[in-house]
């Protein structure tokens, strides 16, 4: 069993993740300027070349967009949100495309209502990007429990896969700006949602057992205690 407490000082690391930005976009960059020239000279394989500049730009696409997610904080909206209500609207989006391949969404939520104070749009994306991660985990199927319960004056949510675990080497870098173990990841998601969490008053842990899952357990404070009985 392999535990990390999730450190904040991940987020303001600026110059490391500068530094990321002008190595992943340079590298497809240089790629297309490559094919480019090749196109010139080998008309004949023009069509072979034109897939892998059109990829390349698609990934710059995609990395640009999940950089525009982190910029958004700066523009956030606080409402009261319900979580239990956000939880499974996510589900809903991702239902189809996780049952496609063999995995399964559960939610386990006890009864009242967990209102935070919160962005929407910001907490939708802490969920897409674990719930995705854990399907990621999954290639041969299995499933996501998602529970959450009170404790006190906060909130605990647990997103758990059934997944092949994460080696040690892979846990100390999680969340680092780039870090990718996945053929076209971007390894933006797990900094984007730790800073999201972060600027929720949040905490996030995680535990993984090789060969059994992973379960990503975030604690936020709540607006209102639990109700009387
Ligand atoms: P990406 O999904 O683009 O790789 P993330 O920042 O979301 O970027 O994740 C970084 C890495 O952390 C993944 O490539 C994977 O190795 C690991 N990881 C994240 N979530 C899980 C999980 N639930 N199970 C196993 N590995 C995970």
């Amino acid at each position: 069993t392999e535990e990390l407490i999730l450190r904040s000082e991940k987020l303001s690391v600026a110059g490391q993740l500068a530094a990321g930005i002008a190595h992943e976009i340079r590298n497809p960059l240089t790629a297309i300027k490559g094919f480019l020239q090749l196109m010139k000279t080998k008309e004949n394989q023009n069509e072979q070349y034109f897939e892998i500049i059109f990829g390349e730009l698609n990934r710059i696409e995609l990395i640009l967009s999940e950089l525009l997610v982190l910029a958004k904080p700066q523009a956030s909206v606080f409402v009261k949100t319900d979580m239990k209500k956000l939880i499974l609207e996510v589900t809903t989006l991702l239902e189809t495309q996780a049952n496609l391949k063999g995995v399964y969404i559960e939610n386990r939520h006890e009864r009242e209502e967990a209102i935070l104070h919160g962005d929407p749009n910001q907490l939708k994306q802490v969920f897409i990007n674990l719930i995705k991660n854990a399907i990621d985990a999954m290639p041969n199927g299995g499933k996501v429990i998602i529970s959450s319960f009170f404790e006190e004056e906060e909130v605990i949510i647990k997103v758990q896969d059934e997944g092949e675990g994460i080696p040690e080497s892979v846990l100390t870098k999680m969340g680092d700006p780039f870090f990718t173990t996945k053929e076209k990841g971007t390894g933006l998601g797990l900094m984007i949602t730790y800073n999201i969490i972060e600027n929720h008053s949040g905490k996030v842990s995680l535990i993984s057992e090789p060969g059994t899952g992973t379960t990503f357990t975030l604690a936020f404070p709540i607006k209102k205690g639990r109700p009387q009985r």
